[in-house]
């Protein structure tokens, strides 16, 4: 804590001191205000904190601190610059307290409704500078799920079992590696956040579990301020640091694992809930081998209702051509005993656990990237490549909260796009042409703004990775590779109706029927026809234009070297594309709609559709020069040539 002196010397006025000393009470009052206005505000929360007959210790958090207990990581590791301490401001946990069982009610006592800032970047600024900003206070915030619903569930629920049966009976070595959970939040509601803590203090045995490491993002909420300070210092093995600057995923989650003091970093999202026995089977396998990234199998919290929903499926991560994740739902296992085997996953989301220096040594997460999005699979593509690997453990299960939409707005439409870049740039090797054939938006933006990934490749070549040949000849071999021939690939478009092939709106795209929509130009139409006479359609290239009686509908394209005739075609230079099958040509219909009136026939399209929009869309018909059954692929990007 800064002390003020003022010295006395004869030749200085003690007057004039005594102004300097007010002015600086004034600026005092003046910078903390708005904290002082947030505790009162959320005073009420405060009282549902644990109490046991225990006074507040003095509010940590308003004091600018610095934890001098770990000064960044080991292994030679730097933080990153932009992760300097004079931004840091930590509350540590100091008060001793039970860890659990606090009994504490559920409702935080916030009022419903409440009117809050919405997480702006434009705000940021001014946060950075010290001072809470009062832009956009008056903005109804809108929920990414329903808050009010959380209020009313205990902070200790205890989620319908939904483990496999096979994996209550194993047995988990007692000396396994301590554990770092790591919770960046930004913004995060006082429920959801309060119920990740205590789900993770009430199911990890505690000789595993190091600490429970809070990273605020530079969250604006009221109830993130003190009140949280004053909750985690009665818990027991919790840590709060605070970022003065928001840092987004990457940068918070690096600075708490330059912060963390257990073996292993598990990264939880802020609105997560942990079964029981989630933790030891993720140590175990890291125990087994650092070198192994492990993941829960995610279940999900319903974001309306918050109902606990188990996954039941086999699953692994995996991203497509866009860069975009997905789990993908693996074949039924009969043999119980292989339904717990850990699972080997191309990629995973952000929940994860990590052997802390094996995170150090491969280069954390890209601090090139902005706020949110795609980091994920920069890592997974980095840990596969760079000698490491990835797995879901089917053992091990975290409930997650499904948001209706991000909690948190980003600093441009453009933010996750340009953090893909940087993976393509950094990963794909000549792979990332065909990113951006299917992503025309990040193209764009590579053309005009240049992404220096210097540091990144720098780091690839230093940990002597392999290339992503060999990821998709080694860890997902089952993802179509486009050929995106010159000339049989790009958007479809037709003459006649002058829109584009895509799939029908308001259908499964999988077995959903094929239709024409305005182009969009951004590459979600992107579809091409291989050298196996195969229309791929969609990011991953695994839907195929299929005929199912006289519609062009899409199903799942044959497993590798097979094809059936039913899913060939080929395109005539008069621009018919023909379904060898039945020697019949697509033909586009569409039903002409007027202002004001809900669908009026204008044209034979019209009388043929009958008024239907069920019998608009792609069709096998007679073959015929109308320009309906005329299409030709427009490639809108050429990476190549750039
Ligand atoms: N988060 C953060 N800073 C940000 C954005 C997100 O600390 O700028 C936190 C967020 O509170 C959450 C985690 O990072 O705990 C992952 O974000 P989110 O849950 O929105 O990602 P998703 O689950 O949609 O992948
Ligand atoms: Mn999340």
């Amino acid at each position: 804590m800064m002390t003020l002196r003022c010295r006395h010397r004869p030749h200085r006025s003690p007057l004039l001191c005594f102004w300097l000393v007010l002015l600086l009470v004034v600026i005092a009052v003046l910078f903390m205000d708005p904290l002082f206005r947030d505790a009162s505000r959320h005073a009420a929360i405060a009282r549902h904190a644990p109490t046991a007959g225990h006074r507040w210790p003095a509010p940590a958090d308003l004091e600018l601190l610095v934890d001098s207990r770990d000064q960044g990581g080991e292994g030679g590791f730097r933080a990153p610059a932009f992760l300097r301490d004079d931004q840091l401001l930590v509350a540590p946990s100091s008060a001793p307290a039970e860890r659990r069982g606090s009994g504490v009610a559920a409702r935080d006592g916030r009022r419903r409704g409440e009117v809050e800032p919405r997480a702006g970047l434009s705000s940021l600024a001014g946060k950075a500078a010290g001072r809470a900003t009062t832009s956009g206070e008056a903005a109804a915030r809108r929920r990414a799920f329903d808050e009010a619903i959380s209020e009313g569930i205990s902070f200790h629920r205890r989620p319908p079992e939904s483990r496999p049966a096979a994996c209550l009976s194993q047995q988990y070595n007692t000396s396994l590696p301590t554990a770092t959970v790591v919770v960046c939040f930004h913004d995060e509601a006082w429920s959801t956040l309060l119920r990740t803590i205590h789900s993770v203090l009430d199911t990890a045995p505690a000789r595993h579990l190091r600490e429970v490491l809070l990273v605020d993002d530079c969250s604006e909420r009221g109830h993130l301020k003190t009140p949280l300070s004053k909750y985690v210092s009665k818990l027991k093995g919790v840590r709060l640091i605070r970022s003065a600057r928001r840092l987004g995923v990457v940068g918070c989650r690096v600075l708490g694992a330059a912060r963390a003091l257990g073996d292993v970093l598990v990264f939880l999202d802020s609105h997560c809930e942990c079964q029981q026995g989630w933790l030891e089977p993720l140590l175990e396998r890291i125990a087994g081998d650092r070198s192994r990234v492990v993941s829960p199998v995610m279940d999900v919290i319903d974001g309306r209702t918050f109902r606990y929903n188990a996954t039941r499926d086999l699953i692994r991560g995996v991203f497509d051509w866009k860069l975009d994740f997905h789990w993908e739902v693996l074949p039924k296992q009969k043999d119980p005993l292989k339904t717990v085997e850990p699972i080997r996953s191309p990629a995973l989301a952000g929940v994860l656990a990590i052997d802390r220096q094996f995170f150090q040594k491969i280069g954390a997460y890209d601090p090139g990237m902005v706020l949110w999005g795609v980091e994920n699979i920069e890592l997974s593509i980095r840990v596969w490549l760079c000698g490491g690997s990835m797995e879901v453990i089917p053992c091990s299960r975290v409930g997650h909260l499904e948001q209706f939409h991000p909690s948190f707005t980003l600093p441009d439409d453009d933010t996750v796009e340009k953090n893909k870049i940087r993976v393509a740039e950094t990963w794909l090797d000549a792979y990332k042409n065909i990113f951006y054939k299917r992503n025309t938006v990040a193209f764009f933006i590579w053309q005009s703004e240049s992404s220096n990934c210097t540091e990144r490749v720098k780091l690839q070549k230093m940990l002597g990775c392999k290339n992503f040949q060999w990821y998709l000849s080694n860890v997902h071999q089952d993802l179509y590779i486009p050929q995106d021939r010159q000339g049989f690939s790009g958007e479809l478009y037709n003459v006649g109706a002058g829109y584009c092939a895509d799939h029908k709106k308001g259908w499964a795209p999988w077995d959903g029927a094929m239709d024409v929509s305005p182009c969009s130009g951004n590459g979600n139409q992107h579809c091409e026809m291989n050298s196996l006479k195969e229309v791929r359609w969609g990011p991953m290239g695994q839907l195929c234009f299929d005929a199912k009686g006289d519609r062009v509908v899409l199903s799942q394209c044959p497993p590798k070297q097979q094809t059936l005739t039913r899913l060939q075609w080929s395109i005539l230079k008069n621009g018919q594309i023909v379904h060898l099958l039945t020697e019949k040509c697509i033909e586009a219909v569409k039903t002409e709609r007027s202002p004001g009136a809900e669908k009026v026939a204008h044209s034979d399209w019209g009388k043929r559709a009958n008024g239907k929009e069920a019998e608009e869309g792609l069709f096998l018909r007679p073959c015929s020069s109308d320009p309906r059954q005329q299409w030709h692929f427009e490639q809108l990007v050429d990476p190549r040539r750039s």
